[in-house]
């Protein structure tokens, strides 16, 4: 699953690609993907409309038209998007937009991704639930404190909340949490303000040197044909359990909470 630093490196890719261009015809194989619009209504407000820009708001993709209209995509699984010279029909190409002089194809092997048309990201209510990323200003130990100071949960899976720190999935948690040497099933009320601290310069630090890098490939994350992100060298804990841990070679562990994968170091981790 695409993380901060993964769809931050899709959006920077199809800026170079596809910014200042029409949309001139749009081709929809499976209905599915759209969520608060239908067929008809999606291709009437978004042809011959340019693309003027692309955000990000947590893991969604905001791709604003010049009628002041937003396209808001979540990759989900394993959605991504190809820019084609021409119009190549891939397995799983599900949206292919003609862009006069390019293709934008989004392909998707799981159908989880998601598209919803609004005119006012304030209000729609999927952005709405998103919190900000550890990358924002106001992402700091008081911001940190004052969401986590009644929950019993585990810091690692409240650190996957999207409603309480947007951006961080599975790969960089455990990553994260190593960096701060912190046990990723502490409860998130019993942190210390510094080790609040410590998790949100690891969060910043981790999350830039992973967007430096172009983000992790894991199985199906890339950008653009051929193009794979690095990041994989510089991971720490993560999918190598029973390694030695790069500052003490103790074994990596891995546990199951909420039934993901968790990678961490018992003897640096505290
Ligand atoms: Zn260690």
């Amino acid at each position: 699953m695409p993380e901060l630093p993964e769809v931050q490196t899709v959006i920077d890719y199809l800026k170079k690609e596809i910014i200042g261009l029409k949309i001139k015809q749009i081709e929809i194989k499976n209905e599915k993907f759209l969520k608060n619009t239908v067929i008809g209504i999606f291709k009437e407000k978004l042809i011959n409309k340019k693309i003027v820009d692309i955000k990000r708001k947590g893991k969604y993709l905001i791709f604003e038209l010049d009628n002041s209209l937003f396209m808001v995509v979540h990759l989900r699984m394993e959605g991504k998007f190809f820019v084609d010279q021409k119009k190549i029909n891939r397995k799983h190409d599900y949206l292919i937009f003609d862009l006069t002089e390019k293709f934008l194809a989004y392909n998707d092997s799981r159908q989880f991704g998601t598209f919803h048309l609004t005119d006012n990201i304030e209000e729609l209510k999927e952005l709405k639930k998103v919190a900000i990323d550890p990358l924002d200003d106001k992402f700091d130990v008081n911001y940190l404190k004052n969401k986590l100071d009644k929950l019993r949960k585990e810091i690692k899976v409240l650190l996957l909340d999207q409603t309480i720190v947007s951006g961080i999935g599975n790969i960089y948690a455990s990553e994260i949490l190593f960096d701060a040497k912190i046990l990723p099933f502490k409860k998130a009320n019993e942190l210390s303000m510094d080790e609040l601290e410590r998790i949100v310069v690891s969060s910043k630090k981790i999350l830039k040197l992973a967007l430096k890098y172009n983000g992790t490939t894991i199985h199906t994350f890339s950008f653009g044909e051929n193009k794979t992100g690095e990041f994989n060298k510089l991971l720490k804990v993560m999918n190598r359990a029973n390694k030695k841990c790069y500052i003490c070679s103790t074994n990596i562990v891995r546990i199951k909470q909420q039934s993901r994968s968790t990678f961490y170091c018992p003897q640096c981790q505290k």
